[in-house]
């Protein structure tokens, strides 16, 4: 594809890297970019390098912070001893959106699945077993609703329980096969309401 110079070719080949951007819409965002002002573009650039540059994982709860620990892990008016579990920091920024909860986090990075060649040790679940064994009176299990999560569910109750911790997962009030982040803020509040213990 010879049509565009090189830097505007190079330019559409790294928007189409982004997770659903096909060829056509890189192609558009590229476009887009070259018509805004120097400044601007400028500014989209450095967010990039600096959001890159600064932002790590949590060494306690594996969020995305730019403090380690994070915002969350360091908040005194937090309840250390109520962790919940979920799959990606986006999931934190769906619960954190009800603001009902009012215990800390654990990040997992993935699910136990065996479809995709992913055991347990592939997630952070040697992370969580530590924390477990630190005064911790109950873990909320908030993996996604679809097969890989409630298979990961049950593998970090049957991990967990014999540490003497009580393992709930969150209420069925977000669809099968659903995911936390697109579950609106009602939704989501019952589900933590409503979680049994498994
Ligand atoms: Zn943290």
């Amino acid at each position: 594809m010879d049509f565009y110079p090189v830097a505007i070719e190079k330019l559409i080949e790294e928007f189409a890297k982004l997770p659903g951007i096909g060829y056509k819409t890189a192609q558009r965002l590229a476009l887009y970019v070259l018509n805004l002002p120097k400044d601007e573009v400028d500014e989209f650039a450095n967010a990039l390098i600096k959001a890159r540059g600064t932002i790590k994982y949590c060494s306690v709860c594996g969020n995305f912070t730019d403090s380690d620990p994070c915002a969350i892990c360091s908040n005194p008016s937090r309840d250390r001893e109520l962790i919940c579990v979920v799959e990606e920091p986006k999931d934190i920024m769906a619960i954190e959106k009800v603001r009902e909860y009012n215990g800390v986090y654990h990040v997992l990075h993935g699910v136990i699945s065996p479809m995709s060649g992913k055991g347990p040790d592939s997630i952070r679940l040697r992370e969580l077993v530590t924390r477990t064994k630190n005064n911790i009176k109950e873990i909320i299990v908030a993996t996604n609703p679809n097969v890989d999560g409630e298979a990961t569910a049950m593998y970090i109750s049957k991990l967990l329980k014999p540490l003497g911790v009580k393992v709930t997962r969150i209420a069925h009030g977000i669809p099968v096969g659903g995911e936390l982040e697109y579950a609106d803020e009602v939704t989501l509040s019952k589900a933590l309401e409503g979680r049994k213990e498994i």
